[in-house]
């Protein structure tokens, strides 16, 4: 029986879920939180330890749990996966990540469970399109993470660059979370001003703004080749996204939302601003794209296709 409040599920207990779980206890989101992995002892030693923190943040049942602990909850964040390693694309971990969502959302779904669901695991793009055929749910309560963390990386370059906080950064990063994302310089504002005249300002060129770009879509290649996985950022990219749904906020968040005619693409999960709320995604927000990036989002989507194609052929 779920504890009166919120209920949430973390499967993957690894670098990535264990630093979520910690992240939502530390912003006292969710009342029961259930950690769910095939490596049992990683989830007990958690919960053990989570629960200490308990004593300094709001009382909270947290626990090493099943499939079958999920039939009530609202929230499951799905971050179990082979992860990505060096040098190896995202794309490349399809089929090994395949099989296990599969594993995941079949014992998910017989549990009764009716909630949302949030994807992190790579391609994420990907996995989510596939976590939604296996559920069966609405598209509009199955998405990914998508470009949330290569967002909030833009921000955080373009925040150090023109000197302003990430948050007032309405920038955003479009497409796969991968190799053939994009920014939509074109559209950004800084505090109502386009972020181009910001650049212009500071006398960077096109040039220099793709080079931002260009670290941004690597940092984690940065990240992973110095620490072997990165989780902190994603962790957080979750907490806000399982804040938005938990708070029925309708915040406008980057993710991997389902298309079905917005940027003139259908039937694939890919970045975009979407307003967040209880129900999932609400609303997916078309950019009005200039042509150059508009181009881009359609060679991004069709990197997707070619993969979803072949992976469900
Ligand atoms: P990790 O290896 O530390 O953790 C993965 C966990 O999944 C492990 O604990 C493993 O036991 C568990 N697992 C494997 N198969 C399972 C199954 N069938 N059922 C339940 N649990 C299972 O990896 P990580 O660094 O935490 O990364 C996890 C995933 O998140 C990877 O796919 C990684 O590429 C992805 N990731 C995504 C983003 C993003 O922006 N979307 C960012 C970072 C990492």
């Amino acid at each position: 029986m779920a504890l009166k409040g919120h209920k949430v599920v973390v499967v993957g207990d690894g670098a990535v879920g264990s630093a979520y779980a910690f992240a939502m206890v530390q912003q006292e989101l969710a009342e029961e939180l259930v950690i769910i992995d095939v490596f049992k002892d990683k989830t007990e030693g958690d919960a053990l330890d989570l629960e200490d923190a308990t004593a300094f943040t709001a009382p909270k049942k947290i626990y090493s749990g099943d499939y079958a602990d999920a039939h009530d909850a609202e929230l499951v964040v799905i971050t179990a996966g082979a992860p990505q390693k060096p040098g190896e694309t995202r794309l490349q971990l399809v089929d090994k990540n395949l099989k296990i969502m599969k594993s995941i959302i079949e014992p998910l779904m017989a549990s009764g469970f009716n909630g949302i669901i949030v994807v992190a695991a790579n391609p994420v793009d990907i996995m989510t399109y596939a976590a939604q055929k296996f559920s069966g749910l609405p598209k509009t309560r199955v998405f990914g993470s998508g470009t949330s963390l290569d967002t909030s990386r833009l921000r955080v370059a373009l925040g150090k660059q023109f000197k302003v906080d990430p948050r007032s950064v309405d920038a955003y990063i479009l497409g796969e979370h991968g190799d053939s994302e994009f920014a939509n310089y074109d559209e950004a504002v800084i505090g109502g001003r386009p972020l181009k005249a910001f650049a212009s300002d500071a006398k960077l060129t096109d040039a220099d703004l793709e080079k931002i770009l260009y670290q941004t879509a690597h940092k984690a290649y940065e990240i992973i080749n110095r620490k072997g996985a990165t989780y902190y950022g994603i962790a957080t990219s979750l907490v806000r996204i399982s804040r938005a749904i938990l708070r029925d906020e309708h915040a406008v968040l980057p993710v991997g939302a389902y298309l079905d005619g917005a940027y003139g693409l259908d039937d694939i999960y890919i970045g975009t601003p979407a307003v967040i709320d209880a129900q999932g995604v609400a609303k997916v927000i078309e950019i009005p794209l200039s042509p150059t990036e508009n181009e881009r989002m359609q060679a991004s989507a069709k990197t997707l296709k070619e993969i979803t194609n072949d992976a469900f052929a």
